[in-house]
């Protein structure tokens, strides 16, 4: 072996859609201008092809000889996208959740750069209007329309205006600007990301909002400083504001009890000390309405992150918050990941939500890997809910998270008053109660807002003949197809599946095809028969379908132009309407005998949250909450004793069950199109795992899942269960690299996941 090979490094990378390992490469040939460190990304020759990875180390030998080993192709970075810092966490998580360093790796990082493509240069190349331009007299360009309207739009914008935006306003401009710099009268210049649209689009409260912004913005000129403290809000923050390193919080405040303005002051106080703060909140919650508290308090730059960004204004953002340029970042479960040199505080929203956690994929929880980060990072991490997960209060409980409490309502607005609706053997009408419409109507006469809940979207969930008993069952799952009467159409909630509404029984051909139960649009078709000229508007995912539509009814709302409001869960969520006094819950039972060892603390939560939404200024509230079972003694202690009481009794059943979170459940997964091919694969894995794992651990299944048949897949599943993390954790590091290694059934797909929220 020559001294060069000696002294040749191995690169360690994450090849994307490779097997879960990592693989060694040589660095590319040498001379290159940039030394590969971890953290770039790299282009790779692999199998037959090439991939894009991402180096996780440079170590000085390899297992392998070298001339086993590849030459990386290219480096794609010439700095490292991720810290040493953000690569232990990522490859952490990516070792709890059992996903590929790969998978993790490029969800972390912007969507665009898991192609092979160079980071964005947040300058971009644009166009301003010179002296000349500025100044020259606009008739003289009366014969030259494209010169006049691009010359006029520059000298709105002094900063200039990128090729891009240009573009979208003018359509394709380049002849007339090439024209118009022929005469002087306009120059080429790179608009930095952060300048926006102009100089009044860095300040919130300007004229020109920014535009729905991934851009740090600058110090606003007014800041509003809040409102005083109460006593409970004042001590919660001293007391996480003393934290010095890591320590978690629980930050336990009804709904309305000023949680947001804790996180406020904490914000601040880390700002202030020169740290960026980090703040998760669920994918609904990350409204307009919220942003902009957020930028009319918090004086210092600040990154939005979520879904709906472009992935261009995503990675700039992105970008902000790498280079510690934006403090602040906003965002939703995936911004956890976002690298922040001087993270020093992290919050977490609504954490008992679901969206928290990562359902396909990288099943991450963001939640429990903010804690992680916290750690990593050496700083607090504060969870806040009005009715925090059970998995949290027993954290608590035990000591690891610190319960801080907000009893009561900030400010003037007194707690709801929460009634059971008895409606047994009761007319309904439309699934509403005689008692909830005399309510309504008192409340509307009143001049108040009302609202509804009914988390059920579509017309009805089931169109069946008269004549037959046929129901429409969706072709690939076991599922009945929804009727949407808005669209005409049968649409299956579970694939998707759509089918044109039928006029005749495709069974028997009767044309007596009748819709059973009730969704939002036939609720809606009631009510506005029933209040006739009332305004009122259905907020749920097909009425909002339409981008900006559920800003634009939620800010109407909040401005009392609409007095009824029916919703799904779209409407449980923070939203702050102050005007709503009155909050109907049709229909609560299916929480209440749910198959899932999780759906008494869904239904509570949700309960809790949506009755969060009345009364929430000065006019007080009440909730109606219509059930069949009065009685059930969970909704009993829930409406009679709160949320708090409902929490203990349900950990002492978890607890007595040795459900999660007394134990630890990780799920396995199978589907197939043939019948039987799923429940075999877990059955072999069933037979590979049992010899592995410690007597503690415990096998559920494997079952099929139950909804069986899902988009054409036959599912079963495999439940593991263990009484310590660590036991469930040194179980799966051994047996999936296994599994990945068995003969790769043929039409069975898998997946792990670890911490499940959902058993089907
Ligand atoms: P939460 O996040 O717990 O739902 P918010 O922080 O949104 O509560 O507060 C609810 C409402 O009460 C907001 O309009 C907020 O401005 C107001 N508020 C919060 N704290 C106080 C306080 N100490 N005094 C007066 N009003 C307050
Ligand atoms: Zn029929
Ligand atoms: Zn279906």
């Amino acid at each position: 072996m020559s001294t060069a090979q000696t002294t040749t490094a191995c690169i360690r990378v994450a090849v994307t859609s490779a097997p879960a390992d990592l693989f060694d490469y040589l660095p590319p040939v040498p001379g290159g201008p940039v030394v590969p460190c971890a953290g770039m990304r790299v282009l790779v020759p692999f199998g037959r092809g090439r991939r894009v990875g991402m180096i996780t180390s440079v170590a000085a030998t390899s297992a392998l000889p070298p001339d086993r080993l590849k030459r990386i192709d290219a480096l794609l970075d010439r700095t490292p996208l991720l810290t040493d810092g953000d690569l232990r966490f990522v490859l952490w998580a990516a070792r709890y959740y059992q996903c590929s360093p790969a998978e993790a790796l490029f969800s972390a990082i912007p969507a665009r750069l898991r192609r092979p493509e160079p980071v964005l240069d947040p300058a971009a190349p644009g166009w301003r209007a010179t002296a000349a331009g500025a100044t020259l007299a606009m008739a003289d360009l009366q014969r030259a329309p494209r010169q006049r309207d691009a010359l006029g739009l520059l000298r709105s914008q002094p900063a200039g205006l990128e090729d891009g935006m240009l573009r979208q306003r003018l359509g394709d401009c380049s002849a007339a600007l090439r024209a118009l710099a022929s005469k002087g009268l306009v120059a080429r210049c790179r608009i930095a990301a952060d300048a926006g649209n102009g100089p009044s689009a860095s300040a919130p409260n300007a004229e020109h909002p920014p535009p729905k912004s991934a851009q740090a913005s600058d110090q606003a000129p007014n800041q509003d400083t809040g409102p005083e403290l109460n006593t409970e809000q004042q001590q919660a923050v001293d007391i996480i504001a003393q934290q010095s390193g890591f320590g978690c919080f629980l930050l336990d405040g009804v709904t309305g009890s000023g949680k947001t303005e804790v996180y406020l002051r904490l914000i601040e106080g880390a700002l202030a000390q020169g740290r960026q703060v980090l703040v998760l909140v669920p994918e609904i919650g990350l409204t307009p309405q919220l942003r902009e508290r957020f930028a009319r308090r918090i004086a210092a730059p600040m990154a939005v992150l979520h879904s709906a960004l472009g992935e261009r204004e995503r990675e700039l953002a992105w970008q902000q918050a790498a280079s510690g340029r934006a403090r602040l970042v906003l965002g939703t479960r995936s911004a956890i990941f976002t690298p922040m040199p001087a993270l020093g505080l992290l919050i977490v929203d609504e954490e008992h939500d679901a969206s928290l956690k990562q359902q396909d994929g990288f099943r991450y929880s963001a939640r429990d890997l903010a804690v992680r980060r916290g750690q990593l990072a050496d700083s607090p991490v504060v969870l806040g809910s009005a009715t925090p997960s059970l998995e949290t209060l027993f954290n608590a409980r035990e000591g690891r998270y610190r319960r801080l409490a907000l009893t009561r309502r900030a400010g003037q607005a007194a707690d709801p008053d929460i009634q059971l609706v008895d409606i047994r053997g009761q007319y309904l009408e439309t699934g509403l109660s005689h008692a909830l419409l005399t309510h309504m109507d008192q409340q509307i006469e009143a001049g108040n807002q009302v609202l509804l809940f009914l988390n059920r979207r579509g017309f009805s969930p089931v169109l069946t003949c008269h004549d037959c008993g046929w129901v429409s069952e969706c072709n690939h799952c076991d599922a009945r197809m929804t009727l949407h009467r808005g669209r005409d159409q049968l649409l299956c909630h579970h694939c998707g599946l759509t089918q044109p509404r039928p006029l005749r029984c495709p069974c028997c051909e009767s044309p007596d095809l009748r819709p059973l139960g009730q969704g939002t649009e036939r609720v809606e078709d009631t009510l506005r028969k029933r209040f006739a000229g009332v305004p009122l508007a259905r907020i749920d995912r097909d009425s909002t379908r339409r981008k900006g539509e559920l800003e634009r009814l939620l800010a109407a709302a909040q401005r009392g132009d609409y007095r009824i409001l029916l919703g799904t869960q779209m409407l449980a969520k923070g939203h702050h309407l102050p005007a709503i006094t009155l909050v109907g819950i049709m229909d609560i039972d299916f929480g209440l005998y749910g198959t899932d060892f999780r759906a008494a603390e869904r239904m509570a939560q949700l309960l809790i949250q949506v009755a969060g939404r009345a009364g929430r200024a000065d006019r007080p509230g009440t909730v109606l909450v219509q059930t069949r079972h009065p009685q059930h003694p969970m909704l009993e202690r829930l409406l009679r004793q709160g949320y708090g009481s409902f929490a203990e009794a349900a950990l002492a059943e978890r607890a007595a069950a040795a459900l999660p979170p007394f134990s630890h459940q990780a799920l396995l997964r199978a589907d197939s199109p043939k019948a039987q091919a799923a429940l075999e694969f877990l059955r072999q894995v069933l037979v590979t795992a049992r010899p592995l794992a410690p007597p503690s651990v415990e096998f559920w299944g494997p079952a099929p899942a139950q909804m069986e048949r899902r988009a054409g897949r036959v599912r079963a599943q495999l439940l593991l269960q263990a009484p310590r993390r660590s036991q469930l954790q040194g179980l799966l590091a051994t047996l999936l690299p296994r599994l990945r290694a068995l003969p790769a059934p043929r039409h069975v797909r898998w997946s792990i996941d670890v911490d499940p929220r959902d058993l089907y």
